[in-house]
């Protein structure tokens, strides 16, 4: 959380993506869309650590990996250092992801396991004809591992012969290999036991301050995000609800979904502390069909009838704050749902 600017690295702005959905064996007619992602916009500043949380299928993942170039977007444009790269094809989307690099969630299932280490984390200078020189690709390989906290006498060995969290080493040396300006790592520790997220957590904050990178760490909990993030963007059904600094986030929530997803943040603080746990009723309406007009309105304890009816507008609300809402918490409203670690804190 160090070194950012204020001049953006990626501009994003109205990007969509739409999966069609399509009906008959033969005619495939398409007979409606999943709105992944409907018309987000943000930028991520240059050095920053940005998160963006949500829960499962509100479009953080497909956000991510529009931005990486993993996913080509229905529309909207995605600037990065302020050429629009959106429709990027070919060598040229090639020479882009040497400046932007992905973690994925799975270190099982994101690592060829018939491959050995030194050539998965080789790969990246395999495709873009790098150190060719005899014993240069081994060295710098070795000294990623290093970098990485793993053994480089390691070398040789297989996927199946690490530990989870070394696993998601390999996939970090792998990301970082080609010095990326982006990094971004889709909840690069939730398949991992709690006693060894923190060490990956550090491991990419060290990372990110030593090399000056700029992160964006998808995660779908806020408990992850508070300490890695400068700004955290929330996400629900495609769309983006709140985007705020941390402290003011966690200090005083003002999108009625954020305020939910803070008082489901679990606390270890046995002295409990009196807190109003705003306990989401329902499933997550289908992206196919979203509720009109405001989509958290068919679970939002402060829904009025103008929510089923006007889009709220992503707007300054104070604080450096942008919401999405026509009633956001009052400081009273927030701060009931708050952990009580983050009162005490705040
Ligand atoms: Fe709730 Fe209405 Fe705000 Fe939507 S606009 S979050 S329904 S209060």
């Amino acid at each position: 959380m160090t070194g950012t600017t204020t001049t953006p690295l990626v501009e994003v702005r109205d990007l969509v993506k739409h999966f069609p959905i399509k009906r008959g064996v033969i005619l495939q007619r398409q007979v409606g869309a999943v709105k992944a992602v409907d018309g987000v916009s943000f930028d991520v500043r240059s050095g920053e650590t940005l998160g963006i949380v949500g829960e499962t299928g509100c479009g953080k993942s497909t956000t991510a990996r529009m931005i990486v170039r993993l996913l080509d977007p229905t529309a909207g444009e995605i600037r990065f250092e302020g050429e629009d790269i959106a429709q990027r094809k070919g060598a040229s989307l090639k020479a882009l992801h040497r400046e932007m690099q992905m973690i994925f969630q799975d270190p099982y299932s994101s690592l060829n396991p018939r491959k050995t280490v030194g050539s998965i984390i080789a790969d990246p200078f395999a495709i873009h004809g790098l150190h060719t020189l005899p014993g240069e690709r081994k060295q710098r390989v070795q000294a990623l591992m290093d970098r990485v906290g793993l053994n480089p006498e390691h070398y040789n060995r297989y996927p199946h012969e690490f530990s989870g969290g070394q696993r998601q080493r390999i996939g970090v040396a792998r990301a970082i290999a080609l010095e990326p300006k982006l990094l971004v790592a889709d909840e690069p520790v939730s398949a991992l036991d709690v006693s060894i997220q923190a060490q990956v957590l550090n491991l990419l904050r060290g990372l990110q301050r030593e090399m000056g990178l700029t992160l964006i760490f998808i995660a779908h909990d806020l408990s992850v995000v508070r300490h890695m993030c400068d700004r955290v963007a929330v996400m629900y059904l495609g769309k983006l609800v709140e985007l705020a600094p941390s402290d003011a986030l966690y200090g005083f929530p003002r999108h009625p979904y954020t305020g939910a997803l803070l008082s489901a943040v679990p606390v270890a603080d046995p002295a409990g502390g009196h807190r109003e746990r705003q306990l989401l009723s329902g499933d997550v309406p289908s992206p196919a069909n979203p509720p009109q007009a405001c989509r958290f309105h068919t679970r939002c304890p402060k829904a009025e009838d103008r929510c089923s009816q006007q889009e709220p507008p992503l707007a300054d609300k104070g604080g450096g704050t942008l919401a999405a809402c026509h009633f956001p918490l009052s400081e009273e409203e927030a701060r009931a749902r708050l952990p009580v670690a983050l009162k005490k804190a705040g």
